[in-house]
């Protein structure tokens, strides 16, 4: 092996080792490297302390104003020259974690949205002055220090306390912007995140469509804007677009968060109108325990919080009171013409007395002067005579004043008990409320009240309904051979037979007489008719019985099912038409309307 003149790398470190150990040189690396230098005859480049010098420029430049950059480009240039490259690395890693957890650009947005937000807030024993102040000496006093100010502005907002939160739309489209950027970000890389990013962007749209701009009808200029965010939402492809979009969607939801405000404030102040109405109501009706407490009523109902069914018990709660006052109020005016009348009578009467008595008087004092003047008796036996008539005429008028009157007041009382027969049968009424007191289905004004109900509710949810009569056959048949009571009892079983057959969402209501009628919420035509055999085959073998005898009660029956915007009385009459019908071709069934 040619160890004089070495050529290769091998052969040069190989004599640089020889000589060092043959000059009892330890073997440092420096050292090395001088050797190795000195065997191979050209200085061998050395890196490191260009890139140290580089280092130290770039930390001195990027210090400007920041000590801590400052005094680590001091201490990296001194390890440089040392050629430590560990301390080196840690200097720098060091350098790194100071960055990222207080200078940030990350770590800035934060510190700034706290910042306003705190500011909008109110803190307990702190104005809005006192925290610009305190801010103004933050600034001042670490303008030239960008990390210690971060950390000084987190602890001065800090230091303001938790205060009374307003919510702020920024927190709302927090999610949204990181959706956006969590959708498109790896929407470019994989197939999975790109059908990800389509589901949400639908999500989105949906949400639009259907959570926004679907319910905002009455209000256009939101429903404006959530349209032409939909459109946007619609057309975004592209990263840009979508942040564009997660931008505009801001001051919608400021815009929907202002509207809600307002509804809110609105719906609060018609229940304060109608709770003051309310309140007022008894004060201005007439002194009426019913009315009393039926206003009792409804203020209980209102004071809950509000909801559709609520409303719904309160305005029925009031036609209810409203009907009574009516009532009450037909009465009274009754009442006061009979004493009116009474009143006239008397009046009437008396000025008939006054009249007869008078001229009583008169014709005394003539027959009184005649009386002393005559001389002859058969002369005086006539004048009394005619006193005698006289007497008797004017006992017979006062008899009959007297007569007229006694009638009158017999009329005022009779008037009295039938208005205080109409108070007791229309609280009685009212404690049924909307119930037929015979069979406990509802009456007319609970069968209005409740197709009035189930018919805006097959509207608004758009579903179907129908409507059955029903007429009992050959009812009155039964009246005329067991009695009409017992056509009552007949009358109450055959309700409480139909009721129990029917679905707890079915109405019961009598029409009339031993006419029913039925509502089927939510139900087919075909549905219908087999409730309707349900209670035709129920009604066989529940037997209605009299003296310990079966009594065979059958009924035949119309249904109609309610065509779309149909009013109620259309859809009794083709129900009507339909029972008409049944009872034409043989009774005992049930026919559906065309
Ligand atoms: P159809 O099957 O053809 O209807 O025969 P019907 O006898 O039932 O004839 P209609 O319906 O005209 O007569 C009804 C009878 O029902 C007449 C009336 O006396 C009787 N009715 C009506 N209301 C009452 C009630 O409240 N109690 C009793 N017991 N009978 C009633
Ligand atoms: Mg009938
Ligand atoms: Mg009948």
């Amino acid at each position: 092996m040619n160890t004089e003149n070495p050529s290769t790398p091998i052969d040069i470190a190989r004599q640089a080792l020889k000589q060092l150990a043959l000059r009892k040189v330890p073997p440092t690396p420096d050292n090395f490297h001088a050797a190795y230098d000195e065997i191979a005859g050209a200085k061998s480049e050395d890196g490191s302390t260009g890139m140290a010098r580089v280092l130290e420029k770039v930390l001195r430049e990027a210090g400007k104003g920041r000590p801590k950059f400052l005094a680590a480009a001091k201490t990296i240039s001194g390890l440089a020259e040392k050629r430590d490259w560990a301390a080196v690395e840690a200097q720098l890693r060091g350098l790194l974690l100071a960055t990222r957890s207080d200078g940030g650009a990350h770590s800035w947005s934060t510190v700034l949205r706290n910042l306003i937000r705190q500011l909008e807030v109110s803190h307990k024993g702190l104005t809005s002055n006192k925290k610009k102040e305190g801010l103004e000496r933050v600034l001042t006093n670490f303008e030239k220090d960008p990390e210690q100010l971060a950390q000084k502005i987190q602890a001065l907002v800090a230091s303001w306390g938790s205060g009374v939160s307003t919510p702020l739309v920024d927190e709302v489209v927090a999610p949204v912007t990181a959706v956006a950027s969590a959708v498109t970000e790896p929407a470019k890389s994989t197939l999975e995140a790109g059908a990800l990013a389509l589901l949400w962007r639908d999500i989105l749209i949906r949400t639009l469509e259907m959570g926004c701009v679907a319910q905002l009808k009455d209000i256009p200029s939101i429903a404006r804007q959530g349209q032409a965010l939909l459109e946007q939402a619609r057309s975004a492809r592209t990263e840009p677009e979508v942040v564009k979009l997660s931008e505009a969607l801001k001051p919608f939801w400021y815009a929907l968060e202002m509207n809600q405000d307002a509804q809110h404030r609105l719906q609060e102040e018609l229940m304060h109108l109608l709770r003051l109405l309310v309140d007022n109501m008894s004060e201005l009706v007439v002194d009426d325990k019913w009315l009393f407490g039926q206003t009792a009523i409804i203020r209980d109902i209102i004071s809950k919080p509000i909801d559709i069914d609520v409303l719904y018990d309160a305005e029925s709660s009031l036609k209810e009171l409203i009907f009574k006052q009516g009532k009450l109020k037909h009465g009274l005016v009754e009442a006061k013409d009979t004493l009116k009348q009474m009143a006239a009578t008397f009046i009437s009467s008396l000025a008939g007395m006054t009249e007869t008595t008078g001229e009583y008087h008169k014709k005394i004092e003539t027959y009184r002067l005649q009386i002393s003047s005559t001389e002859d008796i058969t002369e005086l036996n006539v004048i009394l005579d005619k006193l005698m008539g006289d007497t008797k005429a004017m006992q017979l008028d006062a008899l009959r004043s007297h007569e007229d009157l006694k009638a009158a007041q017999i009329k005022v009382v009779d008037a009295e008990q039938r208005i205080e027969a109409l108070t007791t049968e229309l609280d009685h009424v009212s404690e049924m409320a909307h119930e037929d007191y015979l069979t406990g289905a509802l009456n007319r004004r609970g069968m209005d009240a409740a197709l009035e109900r189930e018919f805006s509710r097959s509207d608004r949810f758009d579903t179907r309904i129908c409507v059955a009569m029903m007429d009992i056959d050959h009812f009155k048949r039964l009246n005329d051979t067991l009695g009409h009571d017992t056509g009552d009892v007949a009358l109450a079983h055959l309700a409480k037979v139909t009721k129990a057959a029917l679905r707890p969402t079915d109405v019961l209501a009598r029409f009339g007489g031993e006419e029913f009628i039925i509502i089927l919420p939510e139900t087919e035509m075909e549905e219908a008719m087999q409730v309707m055999t349900r209670v035709q085959r129920d009604l066989t073998r529940q037997f209605f019985l009299h003296n310990n005898e079966r009594v065979l009660m059958t009924f035949s029956a119309g249904v109609a099912q309610r065509q779309a915007g149909e009013d109620s009385g259309s859809v009794m009459k083709r129900a009507d038409l339909a029972l008409y019908q049944a009872k034409q071709t043989g009774r005992n069934r049930v026919i559906s309307a065309d």
